[in-house]
Parts: C-alpha cells; sequence; structure tokens
C-alpha cells in the first residue's frame, strides 16, 4: 500500500470491553467497503480496569495478516484521559490521515466514508459536528451551549457548538499538532486554534452502546474550566476591567459629593451621609486595588504567553 494512501484510525478506550468487540466488527465492515485506502487502527488504552485489554489482544490475534488492515494497540501504564490517549494515537499515526473515533458507537461510523470522501477532496480537517445528543441531561447541554458561547467570545477561535473530536486531520495537521508544546490541552480545540482548511459535516448522537460515559460533571467543568484559561486571557484580565469599571463609575460620584458638601453646599450632595462617604470612599479604595491587580496580570499574561510557546504561525506548506 502506497504511503499516502493509509489511513490512521485512533480509537481511545476506556472500560469498553462491552463495546470492542462490537465495535471492531462495524469498524471493519465499514472500512473494507471504502476501496482504494489501507488503514492503520490504533486502540489506545487509557488504563482500562476491566477487560478491555483482553479483547483487544483478542482483535489482534484474530486478525493477523488480513489484507487492507493493520490494527496497533497502545495500553497507557494507567489512566491518563481522553486528550492524552488521542495525542497518544496522533503521535504515534502513519498514515497521511487520521480519523479520531469513540468507542462507545456515540460517533456513526457509517460516516467515516463521507468524512474520508471530504479529506480526499482536499479538506484538511473534516469535523462531525453533533446535531442532538438525546441523551444528555439539561446541565450537559446547558454547560455546552454556554462553553461554546465564552469560548467564541474570549478567544479568537472558531468553535463550532457541538463539534466533535469524531475528525479526520490531513498529516499537515497532524505534524502541526505534534508540534504544539503545550501539555494541558483540550485535543479539539487546539485543532481549530491550527485553522487550515475546515469542512463539517452533522449527525444525531446515539445512547452509548454500553458502560456509561467517563466524563463526569465534574470532569467537563474541569475540562471547560482549563480550555477558557488555555485558550484566552480574558479571564486574567477580568479583575483589572472590574477595577476600571469601579473608579470610573464611583470616582465621580464620590468627587462629586465632596465638592457638593464641603466646598459648594449644593443640597442634594450635603444629605449624605458619613457612613456612606465612607462606603463610596472604601468601594473607590477597592477599584484602586483591582485595576493593579490587572496590571500586574498584564505582566502575567505575557508570561502566560511565552511559556505556552506556541508558534506564531502555522505553515500548510512551504513550496519552493
Ligand atoms: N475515554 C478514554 N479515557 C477516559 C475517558 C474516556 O479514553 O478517561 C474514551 C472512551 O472509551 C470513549 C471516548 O473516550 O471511547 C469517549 O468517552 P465517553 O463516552 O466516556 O465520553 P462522552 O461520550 O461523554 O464524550
Ligand atoms: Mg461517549
Amino acid at each position: 500500500m502506497e504511503k499516502d494512501r493509509l489511513v490512521s484510525i485512533i480509537i481511545p478506550v476506556y472500560n469498553e470491553a462491552a463495546n470492542i468487540s462490537a465495535f471492531f466488527a462495524f469498524l471493519s465492515r465499514v472500512l473494507r467497503s471504502i476501496s482504494g485506502y489501507g488503514w492503520e487502527i490504533i486502540f489506545v488504552n487509557d488504563g482500562s480496569t476491566d477487560d478491555s485489554a483482553a479483547a483487544l489482544v483478542k482483535i489482534n490475534h484474530e486478525l493477523s495478516g488480513a489484507g487492507s488492515l493493520v490494527v496497533r494497540v497502545i495500553e497507557f501504564s494507567r489512566n491518563f484521559g481522553k486528550e492524552a490517549a488521542l495525542s497518544a494515537g496522533l503521535s504515534e499515526a502513519r498514515g497521511a490521515a487520521a480519523l479520531m473515533v469513540d468507542a462507545d458507537f456515540q460517533h456513526p461510523l457509517e460516516m467515516i466514508p463521507e468524512l474520508v470522501e471530504k479529506w480526499s477532496a482536499g479538506a484538511e480537517v473534516v469535523i462531525g459536528v453533533r446535531s442532538k445528543n438525546r441523551k444528555a441531561g439539561w446541565a450537559k447541554r446547558a454547560g455546552s451551549f454556554l462553553f461554546y458561547r465564552i469560548i467564541r467570545s474570549i478567544s479568537k477561535i472558531d468553535m463550532r457548538p457541538g463539534e466533535t473530536d469524531f475528525r479526520i486531520l490531513d498529516r499537515a495537521v497532524i505534524d502541526a499538532f505534534k508540534a504544539l508544546p503545550e501539555k494541558n490541552r483540550m485535543t479539539r480545540a487546539l485543532i481549530d486554534w491550527l485553522g487550515f482548511r475546515r469542512e463539517y459535516i452533522f449527525f444525531t448522537a446515539n445512547e452509548r452502546a454500553d458502560g456509561h460515559a467517563g466524563y463526569s460533571l465534574g470532569k467537563l467543568i474541569r475540562l471547560a474550566m482549563n480550555s477558557f484559561v488555555s485558550l484566552s486571557l480574558f479571564p486574567l484580565k477580568l479583575a483589572g476591567y472590574l477595577g476600571l469599571l469601579i473608579i470610573f463609575t464611583v470616582g465621580p460620584f464620590g468627587l462629586y459629593i465632596f465638592l457638593g458638601k464641603y466646598i459648594f453646599a449644593w443640597p442634594y450632595a450635603a444629605s449624605f451621609s458619613g457612613p456612606a462617604q465612607l462606603a463610596i470612599l472604601i468601594t473607590f479604595l477597592v477599584g484602586i486595588v483591582l485595576t493593579s491587580l490587572g496590571l500586574v496580570a498584564l505582566y502575567i499574561a505575557h508570561i502566560h504567553n511565552e511559556v505556552l510557546g506556541r508558534p506564531l504561525y502555522v505553515i500548510r506548506q512551504n513550496k519552493s
């Protein structure tokens, strides 16, 4: 198989013993229906505590010498999380493109031909967008709505609500992704940060086939917080903005009362009691403190940017 016809399929696996063999049967059926490509299937076993490892070994044995499919299994020493599993898969992938898909049937395997088609037609990233998650609770849905709203407004990244890790990346994108040095990563967001020619496909998420979602609400909130912090400096500057707001609203008001009461004896200003004046003074001082915090934040922002060490730009291709 020529190298540019090889496509890697990356599957993070955490306690999916009940799904694995059915998943693999379905996946290989779909892949065999697409002609002209070789497939490298990379299972990343993210420290499963059930029989997932044994199930993967079994697949590997049964498959030996089966034509256009190669199966590889990467075993983590413990659970490091899906983001780490995807990163491992991407850095191991040898294909001209890599496709990421969940092992729990929540990503539509039957749409893989469409993803591959769009990629071979020239898209560098093809992203699966979930139009509806039938079973997700209201908290998860509201949270995800808010998350994309906030990310879009405080960072310069074009993330679509509902976009998932179900996506295919061209080799150029994989290499650019591997060159990103940061550790605390949200795969999806970083890929979006990279840019490149993007296309979307839309699907409705199925219910999880078996087992339960490894991402609890708490884990999701942590992931969201990490993303805000790593993708935007807005939270850092918030204190400063608040301080400025206070200074510019309370300041003139305090000045008005001071002048009105002690110098010009304006009747309305004179009616402010001592404690009220004290409250205004203290609020004003708080404004100054917050603004100073904001100033410090500017320097921290500077350090943050340098430490992230993201490349200044990403090159698609360098022709000579
Ligand atoms: N997963 C993983 N490590 C984890 C949690 C999940 O590799 O710590 C895998 C899991 O096996 C599945 C995919 O990541 O293939 C999506 O996980 P899950 O279904 O739990 O999350 P959700 O569907 O809620 O995004
Ligand atoms: Mg799932």
